[in-house]
């Protein structure tokens, strides 16, 4: 059971399921609990999860993965029953808080789809868990099997990997982005809905396998945000992976990751357009400068900002502001006026990042070196 976990769990890792960057370095690794992650659920509490794969047996061909089909790797599967008595264990040890299952593609996805929610029903009625469930929902599931999902589980996702049918062309020749892959997205949405909120909806790409650029993936992450409700969209920088197709494709760096997230976080908590991000030529993001400051910028018209007087929606459009400094300083004007910056750090804010770009009671403030190192880097 132990070589199969290592197996199954160490294929689970590319799947992203907390909320920023990858996952592999912050896996808890030890001798017992060898697969168990921390991860934020979706109401931020910090909790460990099982995160495993089902089966890493797929009938699919995606390039940059060494589950696809015909790539000579061990196999493995866990039956419904083996799954849920072993994370039921590590619930009672106190182990994890929690379930993330994944699966390789087989039957159609039909068969796959069918296990997980096996183990999920198992694991819901005989062992009552009522603790946390994220779903992987297949390619080209049934609308039986996605309202099964929605019912049992506290989170679903649906990786596209691209943004577009042509880039996801570029990748696989086994899925299709409308029918195999928006289309369950769009029923789980629809029910997500009904369920007014106490299930959420995510989804993941591969960064940069597909040669796509940032303009293209923020596009279609703005609509899913849009019209399906989705609740994340997370961002995996692609990494070659030996004897596959992709194998000689340079990797993704890991700033692009970063900057998609914040850019992300712009368009989600921060009030952005899509038409308003700042992007290169070729449509990508920035390196040198976060996306807000690179709005900021772009936009000196804007600027300076008054801290005493501006609404909350403007006062996040300042480098080293955000939403919850934003509120603070809304707050602490009720008490007296804001007439200095360590009144934005002591917010929660960056008051070197903010310096440029504000006023207070009517001055610029003296620029204040030190709190360049005083300060944390951030959108
Ligand atoms: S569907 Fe694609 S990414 Fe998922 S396991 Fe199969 S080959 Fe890998």
């Amino acid at each position: 059971m132990e070589a199969k976990m290592d197996l199954l769990g160490g294929a689970a890792q590319y799947d992203i399921c907390r909320a920023c960057g990858g996952a592999q370095s912050n896996r808890i690794r030890d001798a017992l609990d060898r697969w168990i992650y921390p991860a934020v659920r979706p109401d931020g509490k910090r909790v460990s999860l099982l995160k495993v794969l089902q089966t890493n047996v797929c009938e699919n061909d995606c390039f940059y993965c060494t589950n696809r089909a015909g790539y000579d790797t061990p196999r493995a599967s866990f039956t419904p029953d083996e799954l849920a008595r072993l994370f039921m264990e590590l619930v009672q040890r106190r182990r994890v808080q929690g379930l993330f299952l994944s699966s390789g593609v087989y039957g159609r996805s039909g068969q796959a789809m069918e296990r997980m929610l096996a183990t999920v029903e198992l694991v819901r009625r005989r062992y009552a868990y009522r603790g946390y469930v994220h779903l992987k929902i297949m390619p080209g599931a049934q609308d039986a099997a996605v309202e099964q999902a929605v019912r049992l589980a506290d989170r679903v996702s649906l990786n596209l990997e691209a943004p577009t049918p042509e880039r996801l062309a570029r990748i696989t020749h086994s899925k299709e982005l409308h029918n195999q892959l928006l289309t369950p997205l769009r029923r789980a949405a629809a029910l997500a809905r009904e369920r007014a909120g106490r299930v959420t909806l995510t989804t993941q790409f591969v960064v940069g396998a597909a040669d796509e650029s940032d303009s293209e993936l923020l596009q279609s992450v703005q609509s899913l945000y849009h019209n399906l409700g989705l609740a994340r969209a997370y961002y995996s920088a692609f990494q070659p992976l030996a004897h596959t197709p992709l194998e000689e494709h340079a990797p993704t760096p890991t700033w692009r990751e970063h900057r998609l997230y914040q850019a992300d976080f712009l368009l989600r908590c921060y009030g952005f357009a899509i038409d308003e991000l700042v992007y290169s030529p070729e449509g990508n993001l920035p390196r040198a400068c976060d996306p807000k400051e690179m709005w900021a910028v772009n936009h000196p018209e804007v600027f300076p900002i008054e801290l005493n007087t501006a609404p909350e929606s403007q006062l996040l459009r300042v480098p080293g502001i955000g939403p919850v400094t934003a509120k603070r300083l809304v707050a602490r004007r009720r008490d007296g006026k804001v007439r200095d910056l360590q009144q934005v750090a002591a917010a929660g804010g960056s008051a070197a990042r903010a310096a440029p770009y504000v006023l207070l009671d009517g001055h610029r403030p003296a620029y204040q070196m030190a709190l360049w190192q005083a300060d944390a880097p951030g959108v």
